[in-house]
């Protein structure tokens, strides 16, 4: 490589070879997903005005307080780059009027970007699966996206090793007696906890619970619990999602310190975790997050929704082959190029994977396409002033050899 060529920007990935082949198995068994359960598709915009995000994730979350790629754009506005869907969804549906669709089922994937200290499993521009249902204040949407999360690891193959953890952070009312108890708690420990949780204490004081610090950690574990401040409703309210799950044979544990890192969450809050990936254990996030409307200036509307880092979910399943070469077609004679590029569009609208080769020596040609492993070779020749046609079979494929004799026949 020249020493003058630019150095892609920190944190921002290459995908590419078998890891993208699992990143697009990812997306692919995520459409799959979708359908089944009948969600809508959306494409969002990759920037949104700052206060979208300021507004709905919070000015004390540690994405907006610290972690957003925001911009004055030539106009002089403040512009961010998304650095999750859910709140660009919210306004989405707030300024064209999506309520008229209400409960809108909702799938979208693409970028984020967070200015984050890049490592293994965390990066600056990363790719998230994001699911959403909007305008449903029932127990039922809650177990519906889960139950089709629980399904999405499953076909992916990697749900082995993968926990639900599930949490309720009460309605309003409950969240905020909890709240004041939790502040109570950890102000009598305030200067052993870390610097971060400190400034938490007066900001955001349930993200304490969050903390990964050591410091923080051994004293999460006998922190005031939210059971002990649930309204009648609410306590309902996770009861009939917990008996939604156990209907769906959807597994879960429940971690009564989960709490989810943004403000906008009420009742069902959840992680699907794994140890499979160090530090990064986190696979897929959400919950319901009925105040965010509101805080975007819409309507009180009710909704529930989560996103799953494509990178860690593609790191769990692995690498994946590209696919089978099923027919490589070679003409060994330049005279034969044109019927050998038919035969390979032949191949192709039947739906065969097929190859053609063609170009360089024509002596060579053969050679190069048993290099890429393919099912079967069909070579076009001439010898002695005569057409020969030859199929070698490397892994039976009854379709390539049906194709092949009817094109002989036709020749
Ligand atoms: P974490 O605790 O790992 O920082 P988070 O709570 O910030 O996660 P969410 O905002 O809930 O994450 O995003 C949902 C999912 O997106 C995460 O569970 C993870 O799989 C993925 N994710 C979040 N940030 C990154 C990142 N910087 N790089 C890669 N994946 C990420
Ligand atoms: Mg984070």
């Amino acid at each position: 490589m020249a020493n003058n060529t630019p150095h892609a920007i920190r944190g921002t990935q290459d995908i590419f070879g078998a890891d993208a082949e699992a990143f697009a198995f990812v997306v692919e068994t995520f459409e799959h997903m979708r359908k089944l359960y009948r969600f809508r598709r959306a494409e969002m915009p990759v920037f949104e005005k700052t206060e979208v995000f300021a507004r709905s994730i919070g000015e004390t979350t540690d994405v907006v307080s610290k972690e957003m790629y925001s911009f004055e754009d030539r106009g002089g506005e403040s512009l961010t780059l998304r650095p999750e869907f859910t709140a660009g969804i919210a306004r989405a549906y707030l300024t064209n009027g999506w309520q008229q669709h209400a409960p809108l089922k909702l799938v979208t994937h693409g970028p984020l970007f967070r200015y984050e200290r890049p490592q293994k499993g965390r990066y600056r521009q990363f790719h998230q699966i994001d699911a959403e249902i909007i305008g449903a204040a029932e127990p039922q949407a809650d177990v519906e996206l889960l139950a089709m999360a629980d399904q999405l690891l499953k076909e992916l193959g990697v749900a082995d090793g993968v926990t639900l953890q599930l949490n309720t952070l009460g309605d309003a009312d409950s969240r905020e007696a909890w709240r004041s108890a939790l502040v109570g708690y950890f102000r009598d420990v305030q200067g052993e906890l870390s610097e971060d949780s400190q400034e938490r204490l007066e900001k955001n004081p349930l993200r304490i619970l969050d903390s990964k610090d050591p410091r923080d950690r051994k004293f999460v574990a006998d922190a005031p619990q939210i059971d002990d401040f649930l309204s009648g409703e609410a306590q309902d309210f996770f009861g009939a999602v917990i008996g939604g799950l156990d209907a769906a044979g959807v597994a879960y544990e429940r971690n009564k310190a989960l709490v989810r890192g943004l403000d906008y969450y009420r009742h069902t809050a959840f992680e699907f975790v794994t140890d499979r990936l160090g530090a990064q254990g986190t696979v897929l996030g959400g919950g319901r997050y009925d105040g965010l409307m509101e805080s975007l200036g819409g309507p009180a509307t009710p909704a529930v929704g989560w996103a799953a880092g494509i990178e860690r979910l593609a790191m769990l399943v692995g690498e994946r082959s590209e696919a089978e070469l099923e027919v490589a077609v070679v003409a060994e004679n330049t005279e034969r190029e044109g019927e050998a590029a038919r035969l390979v569009s032949i191949y192709r609208n039947a739906g065969v994977v097929a190859e053609l080769f063609a170009t360089g020596s024509p002596r060579k040609r053969f050679d190069r396409a048993m290099k890429v492993n393919p099912a079967a070779v069909v070579s076009l020749d001439i010898r002695d002033g005569e057409k020969r046609e030859a199929i070698k079979h490397i892994r039976e494929n009854a379709r390539v050899a049906d194709i092949f004799a009817a094109f002989v026949t036709h020749e």
